[in-house]
Formats: structure tokens, sequence, C-alpha cells
């Protein structure tokens, strides 16, 4: 294990090293090696990294820090007043004890289709800060899940923020359906935020990785937009049958994931 004091440390590491990992909360990665499925030579790890804990506020954006843990996006009242959809979503994440040692910066990095922040992060359009030694570049959440476990961070870069900017006026709802418990990961997950005449759509656990969509909502009443948004996210449905349910059904409860936040969010706007 490496432990590197800063983060230009961290980068040369990964670019010299063989076969490097990033080692963030470790949640994920002690899994994979105990199931026998991971195996890394050297890993880097960013626990002693200053300043990789910061939530520093922008114009407009707040940047996280890839070692803020899940925790505290949950809780921190700069994320919670800045973007609540994001805080519910992190908020969701399994249980206290994952939420307390996961990152942030290993959440999305992790790649996998049924994390449920990032259907907040696509929703909000936050970017991705991917840092090597060839400097630091910025991608946008939109383009960061490639395919299947795959994201676009190269195998030299880490995740060394998430920039997230504030949430726009009108309704945000997040729904998790989890299927064999309620800390489970989930079976379904959306993300709705609904801003001017735009339905904004970010899908977890419904295709082979984290969705998003967007569709026309000016003058809808709520049935109008649960039709529009159950026509937007149908091209994008193609889940993966497993312990926690079939294709059918895994379609099924994405559509009333998605009812469910699409009604909840309407709500939302005619109390406002
Ligand atoms: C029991 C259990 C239930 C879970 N349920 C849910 C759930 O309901 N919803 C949900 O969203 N998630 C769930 N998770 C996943 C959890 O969110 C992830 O395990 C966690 O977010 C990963 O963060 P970590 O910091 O521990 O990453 P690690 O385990 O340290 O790393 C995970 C991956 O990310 C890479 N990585 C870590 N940090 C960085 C970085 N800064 N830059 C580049 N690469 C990096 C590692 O190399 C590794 O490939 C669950 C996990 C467990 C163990």
């Amino acid at each position: 294990m490496h432990r590197p004091d800063t983060l230009d440390e961290a980068v040369e590491l990964l670019s010299t090293v063989d076969n490097p990992m990033v080692y963030g909360g470790g949640t994920a990665i002690q899994i994979l090696i105990k199931q026998g499925i991971l195996f890394a030579d050297n890993f880097v790890d960013l626990a002693g990294i200053p300043g990789l804990r910061e939530i520093t506020p922008g114009a407009g954006v707040l940047t996280v820090g890839p070692m803020v843990s899940v925790r505290r996006m949950e809780t921190d009242q700069r994320v919670r007043a800045h973007a609540p959809l994001a805080a519910e979503a992190y908020h969701q994440v399994a249980n206290p004890r994952v939420r307390n040692t996961a990152s942030a910066g290993g959440n999305i990095a992790h790649g996998d289709y049924r994390l449920d922040p990032p259907t907040a992060l696509l929703v909000l359009d936050a970017t991705v800060l991917a840092s090597s030694v060839r400097g630091t570049r910025e991608i946008p959440v939109r383009e960061f899940f490639v395919d299947f476990q795959e994201t676009a961070i190269e195998h030299d870069e880490l995740v060394s923020g998430i920039r997230i900017p504030a949430q726009p006026p009108g309704a945000g709802r997040f729904v998790k359906n989890s299927s064999l418990g309620e800390n489970d990961w989930p079976c379904a997950s959306a993300s709705v935020l609904v801003t001017g005449s735009t339905m904004h759509i970010g899908l977890g656990a419904v295709a082979p990785t984290p969705r998003y969509v967007a569709c026309d909502a000016t003058g809808l009443d709520d049935q109008g937009a649960v039709d529009a948004a159950l026509a937007a996210i149908e091209p994008e449905l193609d889940p993966i049958p497993d312990v926690r349910g079939g294709v059918a059904y895994k379609r099924r409860l994405a559509r009333a994931t998605v009812e469910d936040a699409v009604r909840a969010a309407w709500k939302d706007l005619q109390h406002a």
C-alpha cells in the first residue's frame, strides 16, 4: 500500500508503479478482494493527502474533494442547501456504516450501474475532475459512465473532485426501490429535476450504466408529465437480470420508480 502525502505524489505513483489502483474508502475494494475478483499490485491510498476532504463553495458551484465521505454529503448543511437532491441521493446509499467509510470520489469512480448518487449528479449536470501527471481535466457526469463498470477515467488518472452546480429553482425528487431489503442496492432508482420547461431524469440500476434523459414539460399536468417521462425513459431501459429480479420485473419497477418521482416532484411544484 502506498500512502502519498500529496496529490502530485499520488498521480506520479499511478503513472509509474505496476498495476496501480486508487484506494478511497475501501468499501468496494475490500469486498471485491474477499470475493477473489480484484487483484492490484499497488494500492494508492488517498487518506493521508491534506485537502481531499474539503467541500469548497465557488460561484454557483460546490467542489467536493474525493475523500469527502458519503455520510458527509448527506449531512453537510452546505450540500443540503446547495443541492438537496444530491444530499438525498447520498443519504440513500446502503447503510450508515458504508456511508461513513465510502468516499464521494470512490462512489463515482466505482462505476457501478446501480449507484444512487450519479442519478442526481446527472440531472444537476455535475462534472468530475480527473487528475494525472498530465494535469486536470473536467468530465461532465453525463459523459462519465462509458460502459458496464467502465468510466471515462484513464488508468493513470484519479478523481480529484466533483463539481456540483446549485440546484436550480423548481422541484427535485429522488426515489429508490430495492427488492431484497431497505438498505440493499437499488433495483431501480431515479432522480427527477423539473426546472423551467424541462424535466431531467437520471436513472440507476435499470441499464448497464446510469442513464440520463430530458424531455419538454411545457404545460403538462401530473399525468401528462408521467406519460412524457415514461416515453422518454423507455429507450434507456435495458436491465440486467440478477438475484434482485428479472428483466420484466425490473422494467416494471423502473417505470413505477420514475412515476413516483415525477408525481412527487409535481406535488412539490403545486405547493411551491
Ligand atoms: C454492502 C454495500 C451496499 C451498498 N449499497 C449501495 C447502494 O445502495 N447505493 C450506492 O450507490 N452504492 C452502494 N454501495 C457502494 C458504495 O457506494 C461503494 O462501495 C462506495 O461508494 C465506494 O466508495 P469507496 O470510497 O469505499 O471506494 P473504494 O472501495 O475505495 O474504491 C472503489 C473503486 O473506485 C476506485 N477509486 C476510489 N477512489 C477513487 C478516486 N478518488 N479516483 C479514482 N478511482 C477511485 C477504486 O480504485 C475502486 O476501483 C454499497 C456498498 C456496500 C459494501
